[in-house]
């Protein structure tokens, strides 16, 4: 936020194309966890024919399966909007296909590399086996969000560059390509395979996007998304 009286500018990416799994639900989330500590939101959402608006201050970009996700990082490429807002410091938050889309390259079907958008050190390949199911894991301490459970599934497998660091180290399930970590944070680039989708199962990564927008926000009463949160990890562990 430019500064206190305007509103959070929640930009979500190519609904279009990169909404396999309700992700939806992710936009739903930051908005209501925003407005119940006052903070008033703006929500704008980019068909994949339109602009990314270089202004806003978290991107939302979801999962999607192997062609709609070449689709989309040939036109977020060449848009350049998402990439603009990254290097003055946006936050994104982005999910499985999406994940492999910030990075560096990802693999096709026949696992080709293709370029991503380069906001994110990673780089993805093919895996020999899909990563389904549940997955758990511990988000890195410093981050303050503990752990996460979502549900995890990719043919990707995402090594992490120098400049990036893993999200998360995994309890259960399969993630990055090393079978320990999950999901990778770069400044406010945050990627992960959770789908769920992962702001209703985990309020705390919500949060934690917030926090790095506006700074300290107060705590909230529990409610559905930390009941929800409680269920999944009794069930899956
Ligand atoms: N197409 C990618 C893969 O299979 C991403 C899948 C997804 O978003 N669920 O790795």
């Amino acid at each position: 936020m430019s500064d206190s009286s305007s509103a959070l500018r929640i930009v979500w990416i190519y609904p279009d194309l990169l909404s396999t799994y309700g992700d939806k639900g992710n936009v739903l989330v930051l908005r209501r966890r925003a407005e119940l500590r006052g903070i008033p939101v703006e929500e704008v959402h980019v068909h994949s024919s339109d602009p990314v608006p270089a202004e806003g201050d978290i991107y939302l970009l979801g999962g999607g399966e192997d062609r709609p996700q070449i689709l989309a990082a040939e036109r977020l490429r060449a848009d350049g909007g998402l990439k603009r807002a990254a290097e003055r410091g946006a936050c994104v938050f982005a999910v499985c296909a999406g994940y492999q889309i910030v990075g560096e390259s990802y693999g096709d079907d026949d696992d080709n590399p293709l370029p991503g958008v380069g906001i994110l050190d990673i780089r993805s390949g093919r895996g020999q086996v899909r990563g389904v199911g549940e997955i758990v894991a511990d988000v890195e301490p410093s981050l303050g969000v503990g752990r996460i459970t979502g549900f995890e599934n990719h043919q990707g497998r995402t090594a992490i560059g120098p400049s990036a660091t893993p999200l998360s180290h995994v309890v259960k399930g399969v993630g990055n390509d090393d079978g320990q970590t999950e999901g990778a944070v770069q400044g406010q680039i945050l990627g992960t395979y959770l789908h769920g989708p992962a702001l209703p199962r985990n309020p705390g990564l919500a949060d934690l996007l917030l926090r790095w927008r506006v700074g300290q926000i107060p705590p909230l009463e529990p409610s559905w998304g930390e009941r929800l949160h409680e269920e999944r990890l009794t069930a899956v562990l």
